[in-house]
């Protein structure tokens, strides 16, 4: 086959091609930024396939994000062709986790038919529990429960073996994590840490099986390494053996998820764990300019934790990566939307352009400017379409056709649309499921042909289970899924419903109208109903646009592995990034995780980057005055331009508006005469802002934004 690999090894680097070749035993790949890792674990994975070493289905290949699979899978087909279908194994640890589940649910107690829970199920499920328990939800609440509950399964923890301190409510805890546990087995359903927990436990337990699944994949590619959990790298461990032909790649400079339970000290631990494995560095980076090179490897040195790499580009074209100063956070949005418009006009495509936040706060403004100016965006992974309650409710009625257990789908739509069972009989009706061991549906079978229930909510109750059980034959008799959805959305007066509504009816109808569409991609519902749950998780929130010619806004976090020509990073100020809670904490810890945060940021950029911070912004409902961020600080001069005649901030026009607003609020004294070092205080919105100046930034004669000296740090933005 020496032919026919030629040509996907074409232009691979000699570092590169030995982590391509080298397929036989445990291989680690330690690298920055657009080296090319992911590259390399592509081609790696075409390799394997090419020269027959294995079939598509012995491959076990995990990304971080379900749309890298997605492209993963794509580019295999073009270097490849055809022989690339049947990579069964290749998605998202949740995603590999929960295939492997369905095959054995029956081992941790579930049917093969489970339903995933989302985060709204999953609290409303803890809101239940802690009620009974006689816990406030208020100082406690569902929500804070949920975190710790994923917390406990990031680490691979089942209630049986969380370990002594570990708790929730004053000792309630560890009660509450087993009660939750016990309500999700009889509902039949898991949320998403279960997914690898369950996982853990039935290859731990059965050894028959994991040597069977061990035997099966015989390559494993894993991709982010550096952002595996405790209990995602016990999933890999029991599923690779320790001779294993297994290649993981990552960049300890990008551990993004330390907050989510990520261990970069997985990667340090590579080599304990696979004696003997080969460590390969790469060192030329492939993706961006000097400059952007040069910024983004200031800022990281800054950093104390890390294992240091070298970084090289051959590309020297470009600008320097521009820093601004602007009035306020909607000024930043004018002055990106403009400059997305210029960009435009030199003929650079929308899609090309990525506005990359901290926080999902900051993506309002930017929707808002251009919905105005009529930019083409998406927000990736935003407000999530999933998550509108019109959905939800669809997939309610969905989730109950396909399995009758589910009772919080049945909870939510028994009365969706209004059918006259009021809330005390939904209650009385769970409430005898629950005494009799079974599932609401089961007990509402039975209820309707008894005389415990009254009359009036008996009838209604009937036609509810006649209706659902007729929406589940249509689907047997092989009506598309999609159309028993449109169907059951008119039969059971959901239409009629949102038609009455004037106000969002419509909306709702037209995401409704998307929600059927969108199911026509999948074969099987269960199929459509596990993509969902996926895409569902928080912040693997990928799927709801491809994107083509829109301009791409999203989290810092959601930009891991992505790159784009120009990129905008607005928002960088002390509080919003590195954020209120990172500084607070104490440790460099947080603070460190939030450099490695900017680091992959500016690393998103191919040509170029344009940094921006306001000096005030609505933060929550309160007015606050900014100070740029350290990380400013951190860019080194030789790479960066800081830039103040934009005529948002400084210049003159900008200067006249902040000026008159200023006159306008007269109580706070003071001017723009008396730059200097001011600290972040907050005022409420009913106050006009103040206008406040950079820690190190002052104003000049003519506007431009210059840096003095910090005394403790000669180097960066003086001149
Ligand atoms: P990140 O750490 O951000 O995930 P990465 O190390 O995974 O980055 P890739 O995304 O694989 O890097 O590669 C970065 C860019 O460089 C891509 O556009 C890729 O196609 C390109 N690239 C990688 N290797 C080469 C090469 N040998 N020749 C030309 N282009 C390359
Ligand atoms: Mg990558």
């Amino acid at each position: 086959p020496q032919g026919a690999t030629s040509d996907y090894l074409a232009g691979l680097n000699p570092e590169q091609r030995e982590a391509v070749e080298t397929t036989e035993g445990p291989v680690l790949v330690l690298a920055g930024a657009g080296t090319g890792k992911t590259r390399v674990l592509t081609t790696r994975l075409a390799h394997i396939l090419a020269t027959g070493r294995a079939k598509p289905w012995e491959l076990l290949v995990v990304t971080f994000t379900n749309k890298a699979a997605r492209e993963m899978r794509e580019r295999i087909g073009h270097l490849i062709g055809p022989s690339a279908e049947g990579l069964r194994w290749l998605g998202t640890f949740h995603s590999v986790a929960a295939q492997i589940l369905r095959r054995h649910a029956e081992l941790v107690g579930l049917k093969s038919s489970f339903t995933i829970l989302d985060t709204d199920d999953q609290e409303r499920l803890l809101k239940q529990l802690l009620e009974a328990a006689n816990i406030d939800t208020k100082r406690f609440t569902p929500k804070s429960l949920a975190h710790m509950i994923d917390h406990w399964k990031n680490r691979g923890w089942t209630p049986d073996k969380l370990p002594p301190g570990e708790d929730f409510a004053n000792g309630k805890g560890p009660a509450l994590y087993a009660a939750y546990q016990a309500r999700l087995a009889t509902l039949n359903a898991c949320d998403f840490g279960d997914l690898l927990l369950h996982n853990i436990t039935i290859l731990s337990k059965h050894a028959d099986l994991a040597e069977e699944y061990r035997r099966r994949f015989r390559y494993i590619l894993v991709d982010e390494y550096q952002d595996t959990n405790v209990a995602q790298y016990l999933w890999l461990r029991l599923l690779t053996s320790s001779t294993g032909n297994v290649c993981c790649v990552g960049d300890d400079d990008q551990s993004i998820y330390g907050w989510r339970g990520a261990e970069v000290d997985n990667i340090l631990r590579f080599e304990r764990d696979f004696p003997g494995a080969k460590v390969i560095r790469l060192e030329r980076n492939y993706r961006s300019t000097k400059h952007i090179l040069g910024a983004a490897s200031a800022l990281i040195a800054a950093n104390q934790d890390r294992l240091g790499k070298t970084l090289w580009t051959e590309d020297d074209s470009g600008d320097k990566v521009r820093v601004r100063g602007v009035w306020d956070g909607e000024a930043e949005a004018r002055l990106i939307a403009d400059e997305i418009e210029t960009a435009r006009k030199q003929g650079m495509n929308y899609k090309d352009m990525a506005v990359l936040v901290r926080a999902s706060f900051q993506m309002r403004a930017f929707e808002e400017r251009f919905l105005m100016l009529a930019i083409p965006y998406v927000v990736i992974g935003g407000p999530r379409f999933f998550e509108r309650a019109e959905i939800r409710d669809a997939h309610a009625y969905l989730r109950l056709i396909q399995s009758e257990d589910d009772d919080l789908a049945f909870e939510r739509i028994v009365n969706t649309p209004k059918r006259g069972i009021g809330d005390t009989s939904v209650q009385k009706i769970l409430h005898i499921a629950r005494e009799n061991g079974v599932s609401a549906m089961r007990a509402v079978r039975h209820l309707i042909t008894t005389d415990e229930l009254q009359a009036r909510t008996r009838t209604p109750l009937a036609n509810f289970v006649r209706d659902l059980d007729r929406w589940r034959d249509l689907m047997a008799m092989g009506t598309p899924h999609w159309q028993v959805t449109e169907t059951l959305l008119d039969e059971s007066g959901y239409t009629a419903m949102q038609k009455a509504d004037r106000t969002s009816g419509q909306t709702r109808l037209d995401n409704l109208k998307e929600l059927t569409q969108s199911m026509q991609s999948f074969e099987t519902l269960q199929a459509y109903l596990e993509h969902v749950s996926l895409v569902m998780d928080l912040e693997r929130r990928d799927e709801n646009a491809d994107g083509s010619g829109s301009v791409q806004i999203m989290t810092l976090h959601g930009a891991k592995g992505l790159e784009f020509p120009l990129v905008f990073l607005p928002g960088w100020e002390e509080g919003v990034f590195p954020s209120q809670r990172s500084i607070d904490e104490k440790g460099v810890k947080g603070l460190e995780e939030e450099r490695r945060l900017a680091y992959v940021g500016v690393t998103r950029a191919k040509q170029d980057a344009r940094i921006s911070f306001a000096a005030n912004r609505m933060v929550y409902g309160r007015w606050t005055s900014q100070l740029p961020s350290r990380f400013v600080d951190e860019l080194p001069l030789a790479h960066v331009e800081p830039q103040s005649d934009t005529g948002y901030y400084g210049a003159s026009s900008g200067m006249k508006e902040a000026k008159s607003r200023w006159d306008e609020a007269p109580s706070f004294g003071g001017g723009y005469s008396s730059p200097g070092w001011k600290r972040a205080q907050t005022y409420t919105a009913a106050q006009t802002p103040k206008p406040a100046y950079a820690r190190r930034a002052v104003i000049e004669g003519e506007g431009r934004l210059i840096a003095t000296a910090d005394p403790k740090a000669a180097s960066g933005w003086s001149r």
